[in-house]
């Protein structure tokens, strides 16, 4: 490979889970502290980074291609760098198949990226996949940038070692950040503009940490003690296991005007059988009672899940009662995929799998249950007001985007600014977004 001069102009395009947007931004801000910019959109830049997600079927496939269609203007390549959950898992052989690729750089060692830029300077390839616990953290620079709606890192990796999942051999064992970190860059978060924190992990609800004077956290703890921020107004946190959740937790849902009444909560599946093939250590009843905890202190909060249909040897009883779960619940919002094995995972071994017009007619049933309740869940709250942090502007003049408490997109016209937050009434509904009518501009 040839010397590449130092590039300019940067572009990082992040898939798949909101810890990979977060893992982005710090990537954007690394290249920034080494004197770069952003490419503007519809130029091109000098170094791609393609933050990939392992979760997508056919994960490496898709990188490929997207390398294979990474074209300047000019038909030369730009620099690219291969970062995120494929480049862990594969990135020798991404090295050996791409010859455009310079840079292969896990997701607990992109804090390396600019030494990595470096050597492609002199005309090296290299690849970092090491896994250093928190060390990344403490080599990153502070936040930059922060919209109104921010997210933080408090937790990586993960022991649960649910069957059809990478992400413990991809993002290694559960660490948890330092509190006096966190509470840094949180405040920092909000010195620049962010008025919502949403904390992030993989099993986030297994986030530990200590105080200054030695005593231990939970994420109820750490929630607690964001909440003091004056100028943080919402706090939310993704995603939970059910087996991490603790009463202190369930509590702050009931205590902290703060936290917001919504809980991603991944269940997988309705079949107790099915559960246990995925190693998923609670059962349907368990969580269903655990749901039942959390709506006990704050009755209006919304649900959302998770799951997997077709998994080895799901026969139709057992898929019927994920729908039996599903009705129970009443989700406001969940996320659904068939099944497709992961290499070096348990279930990629299993016998029995579950044809693809089979999984294809379970996924169509499973999603038009979703959508049906979160329909509902959104026309219930037609007429009844709320506040709305304003992310952006909308197509239309005067329009304006942003969330309700719930998680719902709303979507009004009216004097408004991005941070601001104001109370509307919720005036229509469609299964994945509102209408409002501005009742109160911006709060000071
Ligand atoms: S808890 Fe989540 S991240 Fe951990 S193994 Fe299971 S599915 Fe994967």
């Amino acid at each position: 490979m040839t010397a590449s001069p130092t590039p300019r102009t940067y572009r990082v395009k992040s898939f798949g889970c909101q810890m990979n947007v977060y893992d982005g931004e710090r990537m954007a801000e690394l290249l920034a502290d080494k004197g770069m910019a952003p490419a503007a959109d519809g130029e091109d830049a000098d170094l791609v980074v393609l933050n990939t997600c392992h979760i997508r079927e056919k994960a490496a496939e898709k990188v490929y291609s997207d390398i294979g269609r990474l074209k300047k203007a000019d038909g030369s390549k730009p620099l690219i760098a291969v970062a995120g959950c494929v480049a862990q898992a594969e990135g020798d052989e991404i090295m050996a198949r791409a010859p455009a690729v310079s840079m292969v750089v896990g997701p607990q060692a992109y804090h390396r990226l600019p030494e990595l830029l470096d050597k492609a300077a002199r005309g090296e390839r290299a690849t970092d996949t090491d896994m250093p616990a928190n060390a990344k953290f403490d080599a990153l620079p502070q936040r930059r940038r922060a919209g109104p709606s921010a997210f933080l890192t408090v937790q990586e990796g993960c022991d649960k070692f649910c069957t059809y999942c990478v992400v413990p051999y991809t993002r290694g064992a559960e660490i948890s950040r330092p509190y006096a970190d966190l509470l840094a860059e949180a405040e920092r978060l909000v010195d620049n503009g962010a008025r919502e924190i949403t904390l992030l992990g993989q099993n986030v609800n297994a986030w530990t940490g200590e105080t200054a004077k030695g005593h231990t956290l939970g994420l109820d703890g750490l929630i607690r003690e964001l909440a003091k921020l004056p100028d943080l107004h919402r706090i939310r946190y993704t995603t939970s296991h059910p087996n991490d959740v603790t009463p202190g937790l369930i509590a702050a849902h009931g205590e902290v005007d703060k936290l917001m009444p919504y809980l991603h909560l991944p269940v997988q599946s309705g079949s107790d059988r099915v559960l246990k093939a995925m190693n998923r250590s609670h059962t349907a009843d368990s969580y269903l009672a655990l749901l039942d905890r959390f709506r006990a202190v704050r009755p209006d909060i919304a649900l959302s899940g998770d799951f997997i249909v077709g998994f080895p040897g799901e026969t139709d009883a057992e898929f019927a009662e994920t729908l039996r779960l599903v009705d129970a619940v009443g989700y406001a919002a969940a996320f659904s995929f068939k099944y497709s094995p992961r290499p070096g995972t348990p279930a990629a071994e299993m016998d029995g799998m579950v044809p693809m017009t089979v999984m294809d007619e379970r996924l169509q049933r499973l999603q038009a249950a979703i959508n049906r309740d979160q329909l509902a869940f959104n026309q219930a709250s037609i007429g009844t007001t709320c506040q709305v942090l304003v992310e952006r502007k909308g197509k239309h003049p005067g329009q304006w985007l942003g969330k309700s408490p719930w998680l719902q997109s709303v979507h009004f016209i009216g004097e408004a600014a991005v941070g601001d937050l104001v109370t509307v009434e919720l005036t229509e509904a469609g299964p994945n977004s509102l209408s409002a009518r501005l009742l109160q501009p911006a709060l000071a």
